[in-house]
C-alpha cells in the first residue's frame, strides 16, 4: 500500500512541475476528451472487451459512432466494419497431463506451478512421449551466422529453449526471429515436433503466478488456413523458470548456469537432456466472429489522396479472467483503451481543426491483438484499400502516459525515415526521442505494426518513455508488474492528462507530416525490414 501511494504522489508531483512546460505544445488536445473515451471503453460493463464478446461489440459501436461524428467515411467491407473469422482453442486440463521421465520413472508436472500446455500453439489433442534437447535460445539467424540447431539431432524431439537472444544480435533482427512462426520454420525443418519455452527471468513483464493464473483462457487464430504458421508443431509448453532445474537433471549443466548466461544475453550451450517428456494434451476448438473497424479522411491532392497513412490501435483486450484482489474484469484502460481513445480524439481534432491534407488517413481499430496480433494480420493480408496504397503505419498501443512526456521511446526509430521524422517532431516539441532501452522485452514485434512491417510498410510505435536508471524506470516497471494484463489496468489508476495530450499532439503532427510530404516514407538502406518492401 505504502509503496503504491508514494509512487502515485511522486507521479503527481512530477505532473504538476511539467504541466506548465507542456501546455504550449499541446494545442489541439487537453487530455479530457481522451480520458472520457478511455472511461467508456474501460468501464466494467464492457467486461474487458474480449474478442468475440458483447463487451467488445459495445466498444466498437461506440467507436464507430465517434468516427461518424468526426465526419469520417466508412472504409470497411461492411460499412465501417471488416468481419474476421476465428477458431478458438482451449486446453482441457482435467483430462491432460505432463510428466518428466527419467530412468523409466515418470514425475508429473503441475500446470499451475511448473509448466502448462499453451493453447496458442497446440492446435489439436496430442498424446506423445519424446526426448528433450536444450537448444539455447533456439535461434537460427543466417544474417548473423547464428545457428543454434547446428550439429543437433532434433528429429522427433521436443526442443527446450530459453526465451531471449544473444546480445550481438540487433534488437529488430532478434525480435523478428523470435516470433512463433519464424522460430518454428527452422525447428520444423530440423524435424522437431514440440517446444518447451522457459521464460527468461531477466525479461518477464509479469510474474509466473499471474501468467499461470490465466493459462486456461482460450486462445485464438484466424480461421483461414492461409494464416497457419506452425504446421507440424504438436505440442507447445510454457515453463516456469523456477521449476526449470528438473529439466536439466542428469545433464552436464544446470538451469542456474543457463539463467545466469541468459541474464546477460551471453551465448548458451546446446545439448541433449537426460529426461524426456510424456504428454497428454486435450484441446477443444470452436468458431468465433469479430471485426476490424476502418474509417478514412480523404486527402485533397489528386494523386496523393490515393495513398494512405494508417493510424492503428487495437480496441480488444483480454476480457474476464482469474480474480485478482476480488476483481475479475480486465478493463484494459491503458491496454489499449488509451490508443483507441486517441484514434477517436485525433479524428475529432482533424474535423474541428482541418489541416491541408494531401494523402488520405486511414483510421484503423483492430480486433484480436491480444490473441496474437490477429485482426491486423487479417487486415494486412486483406486490406480494405488497395494493398499498395498504404505508405506508413503509425501504431498506438498502451502508450502509457503515467509520467510527464519528456522522453519518447520510438520503436523503429532507426529503421525508416518515418522513424527519423518521428524523432524530429518529438525534438521540436521539447521531447527527447530514444530507441527502445529494453530490447529484451521484444516490443517491436509485440503489437500490430509488425503486420504492416511484414508487408513492407514503414512503421513506428511510440510510447511515453524513460531513461535507464531514472525514477521513471521504476514507475514503468511497477506498472508492468502490478497492472499490465491485470484487473487494475482500469480507470482508478493515476494517469497524466498533460502527457496524454502532448502525446496526441505529437501523433497528430506525425500523421500530418507524413501525409503532406511528397515522397512516401522509405526503409533505411541497411534496415533488416527493408527486405519485405518490394521496391
Ligand atoms: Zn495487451
Amino acid at each position: 500500500m505504502r509503496k503504491t501511494l508514494s509512487v502515485i504522489l511522486f507521479a503527481l508531483a512530477l505532473a504538476a512541475i511539467s504541466a506548465a512546460q507542456q501546455t504550449s505544445a499541446a494545442s489541439h488536445f487537453d487530455g479530457n476528451s481522451w480520458w472520457a473515451h478511455v472511461k467508456f471503453l474501460a468501464d466494467d460493463s464492457l467486461e474487458g472487451r474480449d474478442t468475440g464478446s458483447e463487451g467488445l461489440r459495445k466498444a466498437q459501436t461506440y467507436a464507430v459512432g465517434q468516427l461518424q461524428k468526426a465526419g469520417l467515411e466508412p472504409a470497411g467491407t461492411n460499412g465501417f466494419y471488416q468481419p474476421v473469422h476465428f477458431s478458438q482453442y482451449e486446453v482441457d486440463e482435467a483430462k491432460s497431463s505432463l510428466a518428466l521421465v527419467s530412468n523409466g520413472q515418470a514425475k508429473p508436472l503441475s500446470f499451475a506451478d511448473d509448466a502448462f500446455i499453451s493453447s496458442r500453439s497446440t492446435r489439436a489433442s496430442a498424446n506423445l512421449s519424446a526426448p528433450l534437447v536444450f537448444i539455447g535460445y533456439g535461434l537460427k539467424i543466417p544474417e548473423k551466422n547464428l545457428d543454434e540447431l547446428a550439429g543437433l539431432d532434433l528429429k522427433g524431439k521436443i526442443v527446450v529453449y530459453l526465451a531471449g537472444s544473444p546480445s550481438d544480435i540487433p534488437t529488430a533482427l532478434a525480435s523478428h526471429y523470435q516470433t512463433p512462426g519464424e522460430r518454428w520454420k527452422s525447428l520444423h525443418a530440423a524435424g522437431a515436433i514440440g517446444t518447451i519455452t522457459i521464460y527468461n527471468p531477466a525479461s518477464m513483464d509479469i510474474p509466473w503466478s499471474r501468467i499461470s493464473v490465466n493459462r486456461n483462457h482460450p486462445s485464438m487464430d484466424l480461421a483461414d488456413p492461409e494464416f497457419y504458421e506452425t504446421p507440424g508443431l504438436q505440442l507447445a509448453i510454457a515453463c516456469n523458470p523456477a521449476s526449470a532445474e528438473q529439466l536439466f537433471a542428469g545433464s552436464a549443466h544446470t538451469f542456474a548456469e543457463i539463467a545466469a548466461l541468459g541474464k546477460d544475453r551471453k551465448p548458451l550451450p546446446h545439448f541433449p537432456l537426460a529426461v524426456s517428456l510424456k504428454a497428454n494434451a486435450v484441446i477443444h476448438t470452436k468458431s468465433l466472429e469479430s471485426a476490424n473497424i476502418a474509417a478514412k479522411l480523404t486527402g485533397s491532392d489528386p494523386a496523393l489522396k490515393n495513398e494512405f497513412v494508417v493510424l492503428s490501435a487495437h480496441i480488444d483486450h483480454v476480457g474476464i479472467g482469474a480474480s485478482i484482489n476480488g476483481d475479475r474484469i480486465y478493463n484494459g484502460a491503458m491496454d489499449n483503451g488509451s490508443g483507441s481513445a486517441l484514434v477517436m480524439d485525433i479524428a475529432a481534432s482533424l474535423k474541428a481543426h482541418p489541416e491541408k491534407l494531401q494523402r488520405s488517413i486511414l483510421f484503423l481499430l483492430v480486433t484480436a491483438e491480444e490473441k496474437g496480433l490477429l485482426g491486423s494480420k487479417y487486415f494486412a493480408a486483406h486490406p480494405t484499400v488497395a494493398p499498395k496504397s498504404i505508405v506508413a503505419d503509425v501504431n498506438v498501443d498502451m502508450f502509457l502516459p503515467i509520467v510527464p512526456l519528456k522522453v519518447l521511446k520510438i520503436e523503429g526509430i532507426e529503421e525508416s525515415d518515418l522513424g527519423t521524422r518521428a524523432a524530429a517532431i518529438a525534438q521540436s516539441m521539447g521531447v527527447k526521442p530514444i530507441p527502445d532501452p529494453e530490447p529484451l522485452r521484444n516490443a517491436f514485434i509485440r503489437s500490430d505494426q509488425y503486420n504492416f512491417i511484414k508487408k513492407g510498410v514503414p512503421s513506428v510505435k511510440c510510447d511515453v518513455g524513460f531513461e535507464l536508471g531514472t525514477p521513471e524506470q521504476k514507475i514503468f516497471k511497477d506498472w508492468l508488474t502490478n497492472r499490465y494484463h491485470a484487473p487494475s489496468d482500469d480507470v482508478n489508476q493515476p494517469v497524466d492528462l498533460q502527457a496524454a495530450a502532448l502525446y496526441e499532439e505529437f501523433t497528430r503532427r506525425l500523421l500530418l507530416g507524413t501525409a503532406n510530404t511528397p515522397a512516401p516514407p522509405h526503409w533505411k538502406p541497411d534496415s533488416f525490414f527493408r527486405r519485405y518492401a518490394a521496391d
